[in-house]
């Protein structure tokens, strides 16, 4: 499986990224969680990325196309890929193409989660993630057993800091401008996947499986 998942902040890329790239045995690859960890680990990538992300701005190309290069050179990444918030501008979708075509390992399928605007809005509001395993949650649509705590490591979750209001509005402005224009690059180049991203997350994830078939 190679792919990449696109789709508006909160549609659900992460969630669904995670099972179609354990299902298939190839990794998952999201800048946005690198980037998290980079800041976390006070690395300079991490000192650099933080500033953009705070204000939801996308870190520069130059950079993200870089971590993405040493990403693909890993060996895991030979089995395939699953991309999570990557790429999110023209420029790093043709890098990616790149890339990829240098290793002989062209992209099958760009899958769109397609939904609605107020959907993304309550699922960004309610979203919690675990700061020490990453895993994702929603308090009203994907609750942990215990509120408030992670299921799989024991961990107190935490909102995101870039999922309050003012950054989300943020971040939808920059999707709009400069990420939804991938849409037609990849119909373009034969390989746009459009699935329903509303529904049950099961459900969901069976429509992209049914679409990439
Ligand atoms: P979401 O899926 O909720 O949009 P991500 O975790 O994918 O969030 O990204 C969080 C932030 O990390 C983005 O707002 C941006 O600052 C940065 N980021 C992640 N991926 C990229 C990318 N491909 N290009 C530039 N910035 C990125
Ligand atoms: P993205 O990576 O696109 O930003 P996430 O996978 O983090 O999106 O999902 C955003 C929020 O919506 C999370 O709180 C997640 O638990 C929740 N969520 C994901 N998929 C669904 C779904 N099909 N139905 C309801 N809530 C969902
Ligand atoms: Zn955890």
């Amino acid at each position: 499986m190679r792919i990449v998942l696109m789709g508006p902040p909160g549609a659900g890329k992460g969630t669904q990224a995670a099972r179609l790239a354990a299902r298939a045995g190839v990794p998952h690859i999201s800048t946005g969680d690198m980037f998290r960890q980079a800041v976390r680990e006070g690395t300079p990538l991490g000192l650099e990325a933080k500033g953009y992300m705070d204000r939801g701005a996308l870190v520069p190309d130059e950079v993200t196309i870089g971590i993405v290069r040493e990403r693909l050179r890993q060996e895991d990444a030979a089995r395939g890929f699953v991309f999570d918030g990557f790429p999110r501008t023209t420029v790093q979708a043709e890098a990616l193409d790149r890339i990829l075509a240098e290793l002989e390992r062209p992209l099958e399928a760009a899958v769109e989660l397609v939904v609605p605007d107020a959907e993304i809005v309550r699922r960004l509001a309610g979203r919690r993630v675990c700061p020490q395993c990453g895993a994702t949650y929603h308090v009203e649509f994907q609750p942990p057993a215990r509120p408030g705590v992670c299921d799989r490591c024991g961990a107190e979750l935490a909102q995101r800091p870039d999922d309050r209001e003012e950054t989300v509005r943020e971040r939808l402005a920059v999707y709009r401008r400069q990420t939804a224009p991938l849409v037609d690059y990849y119909r373009a180049a034969g390989i746009l996947v459009q699935v329903d991203g509303t529904g049950a997350v099961d459900a969901v994830t069976a429509s992209v499986l049914e679409a990439l078939r």
